[in-house]
């Protein structure tokens, strides 16, 4: 008998566990609206003109080698992201009061940074949104720090409940982390204004919080890679302290290349240089260093005008694909004379609309119309397409009715 006969089958993930349901599904109208990744209007993954190019460059690069990779990563990618962040003409960076280092797309990103405040940072609790990410929660926790959570999403008006919010941070205990997402708040699709954002910034600063950005959208919810991070810029341009960590899955298409950072700006260059050294501390048990392939790709572009400005125009291009995405359903509800408002679905931004629609509902669209999403009634934007609209309308306006 085995040693591991005890060991109980683990439920599969809510989110990539609908791709494995659908996967199995031998419907051929069946429709895939669960996992956030980018596809064309053909319904097929997209790898970026931009990165193919920089990849064949690469490639050909006789003199590029498959040596190791320092604890921190590319340094030339590191310095790269810092700026797309944090603007090229950051103070913080000016200063070297920030300190990058190239870790495991988005989620590694956060996983080392937890790892970091567990070890180093006087307060453990971390207040993460709800609803927010389902990986969020369980990341943190192994990372050591409490989860608790703070209020986010209104579902009566499905916009933000800044009133919940504000309360709820105004009540967490003094140097308590809050995660934040930087824009295209997922599952919700409700990002803060700019003016509540000031609001929330001053209630941070206020009370000594510190503030963690999860940013995994730059450049998806708008289109302007600028404009995306002005939350972040907000903060670092009051001179505290806080973290960031990027992901290019989304904004470059780069996956499963697992390409991300992590950024600390600190008060001082020479504190930067300390927690750096930490940090390296926490990444070399881990993981050791860095995969150097999609780090090269990401670096290839951003230091290249040219390159960095074709980029913009296919990063808008997807963005501008989804805006255009939200309209068609939205106009097939109203057109179908679906009950309920549905102007969350063009008010929502980014890759994801939160529908409202109940577990019962999203479980009868999988049953009757094969349309795989999470249980929460969150869709992909970015899994849709005008040919499909009509079909999700019909399964929305049935699930409703
Ligand atoms: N954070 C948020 C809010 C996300 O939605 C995602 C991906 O879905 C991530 C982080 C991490 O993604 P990755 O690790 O692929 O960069």
């Amino acid at each position: 008998e085995s040693v591991f006969s005890h060991v109980a089958h683990a439920p599969e993930d809510p989110i990539l566990g609908v791709t494995v349901a659908y996967n199995k599904d031998p419907s051929p109208i069946k429709l895939n609206l669960g996992v956030g990744a980018y596809r064309t209007e053909e319904g097929r993954p997209l790898v970026l003109s931009i990165v193919r190019k920089a990849e064949q460059q690469i490639v050909n690069d006789m003199t590029r080698v498959k040596e190791y990779l320092p604890i921190t990563g590319l340094a030339e990618f590191n310095k790269l992201s810092a700026r797309l962040i944090f603007g090229a003409d950051s103070l913080a960076i000016r200063e070297n009061r920030v300190t990058t280092v190239q870790c495991l797309s988005g989620t590694g990103s956060l996983r080392v940074g937890a790892e970091f405040l567990a070890k180093h940072y006087h307060q453990r609790m971390i207040y993460i949104p709800h609803p927010t990410w389902g990986n969020h929660p369980k990341v943190f926790t192994l990372a050591g720090l409490n989860v608790k959570t703070y209020r986010y999403y209104d579902p009566t008006t499905r916009g933000l409940n800044f009133q919940g919010l504000l309360d709820d941070l105004g009540s967490a205990p003094s140097g308590a982390i809050v995660l934040l997402h930087a824009c295209a708040h997922n599952p919700t699709g409700v990002d803060p204004t700019l003016t509540q954002w000031e609001q929330i910034r001053q209630l941070i600063r206020s009370k000594g919080l510190m503030p963690f950005f999860d940013s995994a959208y730059q450049g998806f919810a708008s289109g302007s890679l600028d404009a995306d991070a002005e939350s972040v810029r907000m903060f670092v341009a009051d001179g505290g302290e806080l973290l960031v960590a990027q992901s290019y899955a989304k904004n470059m298409g780069l996956y499963g290349e697992r390409v991300g950072a992590l950024s600390v700006v600190c008060k001082t260059a020479e504190v930067a240089g300390r927690v750096e050294s930490q940090l390296k501390l926490v990444i070399r048990p881990m993981y050791s260093n860095p995969p150097i392939h999609g780090a090269s790709i990401v670096a290839f572009i951003l230091k290249d005008r040219s390159m960095y400005n074709e980029w913009t125009v296919e990063l808008k291009m997807m963005a501008d694909r989804i805006i255009s995405m939200r309209q068609q359903l939205y106009d097939a509800l109203r057109s179908r004379g679906t009950p309920g408002d549905w102007t969350h679905i063009i008010r929502q931004i980014g890759m994801f609309t939160f529908t409202g629609l109940n577990s019962k509902q999203v479980a009868f669209m999988t049953k009757e119309y094969h349309i795989y999403m999470t249980s929460d009634g969150r869709i992909s934007m970015a899994g849709l397409s005008s040919k499909r609209v009509p079909h999700l309308a019909d399964a929305i306006h049935a699930a409703v009715t």
